[in-house]
């Protein structure tokens, strides 16, 4: 290894070395991904570190290479803490329940198939929250992670905090320290692609397609006619005010425009209208029943009452009540929302579902923040007002309710 390089491994193991003691009481993790970056960052930490081992987390999704898990067995019988984890839901499961498809501005990828994987864990530990999580991550020095990233900053999509030890190594040093200071070997994909992509990563790379295209033609087929059912089919693309060569399939589709699709006003649709009524509650007539799922209004128990498809609250600020019916009708049960609130909120992976148990009713998460389903629905479902008058009838049919059986309903 060069002079510069070896000054900056040992600056770097002396900086973790004074770090590691201070993270006790904290749960420290390696992002793992089995490319490169992260190999060297775990390398880097088992020597500074030595004796301990701390683990590597990897999200293996349905869109990652097989062969990956073969590299990781490899790594474990090299000495490595490796564990291997599944997304809450897969990228075919949420585009199944209606998310939309991964763009530059709206790649839910990073916290969806990964995120999840490392909230749960943290979860399992019995951290209270992502803030007592500690992540290691080996992104080097490119321009851009200088531009995007601090040697210590919070991962605000994960609440995470997140130490970037490699900001200053280049790429040729993460080979070298590879090769040289470590022997290890690199994941075989990188003989067919500069990075370690998913198989249908959005990023467009022609090597990577034709080499996915030749190796997965299912996932690849099945990724590509999802896009085009939702932009050609639905007849969306007609409302794009853009030149008729930069709307036909080729371009969207084979040449990866899609990820510059910018969302629509026509992707919004009507879930529910909103009626305020003459005694100050507010009343929310719900699209249909299957849009209505009780437990998103267990932070506001005993104030609200459901007949049909309605659901009227009392004592409840309105900001709070479109919050709680946006996310309720926008909901994918993909169990990201569990960052929020770790002690009540868990995804259940048998039901694939939400769940919130043990509400306190401490209302930190009366916002949408953490709302994949609310950002990321392709048809956003949104609140309708009625503005026209005479709800007093209406008010009348209501009938309060005890609020346990109100919140069972
Ligand atoms: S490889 Fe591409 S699709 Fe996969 S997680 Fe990374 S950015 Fe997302
Ligand atoms: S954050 Fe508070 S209000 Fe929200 S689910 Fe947890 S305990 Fe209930
Ligand atoms: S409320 Fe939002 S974040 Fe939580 S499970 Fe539903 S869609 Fe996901």
């Amino acid at each position: 290894m060069n002079k510069v390089l070896t000054e900056k491994v040992h600056k770097t193991i002396t900086r973790l070395r004074t770090i590691w003691p201070k993270l006790e009481g904290k749960y420290p993790f390696i992002a793992f991904s089995t490319g490169k970056d992260s190999l060297a960052m775990a390398a880097l930490i088992y020597e500074a570190v030595e004796p301990e081992k701390p683990i590597c987390l990897y999200a293996h999704h349905d869109l990652e290479f097989p062969s990956n898990l073969e590299y990781l067995a490899l790594l474990i019988q090299r000495g490595f803490a490796i564990k291997t984890a599944k997304p809450f839901l897969e990228y075919f499961e949420l585009m199944e329940k209606g998310i939309s498809f991964l763009t530059l501005v709206e790649a839910w990828c990073i916290p969806l198939l990964i995120g999840t994987t490392f909230l749960e864990w943290l979860q399992q530990q019995g951290a209270r929250s992502p803030r007592e999580g500690v992540m290691f991550r080996g992104i080097s020095g490119s321009e851009y992670s200088h531009r995007f990233h601090g040697g210590l900053e919070l991962n605000k999509a994960l609440n995470l905090p997140c130490f970037n030890p490699m900001l200053e190594f280049t790429k040729e040093d993460i080979l070298e320290l590879i090769h040289t200071r470590y022997g290890l070997p690199l994941n075989p994909i990188y003989e067919h692609m500069d990075r370690t992509y998913c198989i249908c990563c959005y990023t467009s790379d022609a090597k990577r397609q034709e080499y996915c295209q030749k190796h997965y033609p299912e996932e690849c087929k099945k990724y590509y006619s999802q896009i085009e059912k939702l932009l050609f089919d639905s007849g969306l693309i007609e409302k794009v005010h853009q030149k008729e060569r930069f709307k036909t399939r080729e371009g969207k589709l084979f040449r990866h425009g899609f990820a510059h699709w910018h969302r629509l006003k026509a992707q919004k649709v009507m879930g529910a209208i909103k009626h305020r009524l003459s005694s100050g509650s507010i009343l929310y007539q719900i699209r249909d029943n299957d849009l209505i799922d009780a437990k998103h209004l267990t932070p506001v128990k005993g104030k609200w009452v459901r007949k049909g498809n309605e659901i009227r609250f009392w004592e409840v600020p309105e900001r709070v009540t479109d919050t709680l019916i946006k996310r309720m009708i926008n909901c994918l049960d993909c169990g990201f929302c569990i960052g929020e609130c770790f002690p009540c909120r868990r995804f259940d992976r048998e039901s694939k579902r939400l769940r919130i148990e043990g509400c306190i009713q401490c209302g930190r998460c009366l916002t949408l923040t953490y709302c994949m389903g609310r950002r990321h629905r392709f048809w956003r479902r949104v609140i309708v007002e009625n503005t026209a008058h005479g709800h007093k009838a209406r008010q009348e049919e209501f009938v309060a309710v005890p609020a346990a059986a109100a919140s069972g309903l």
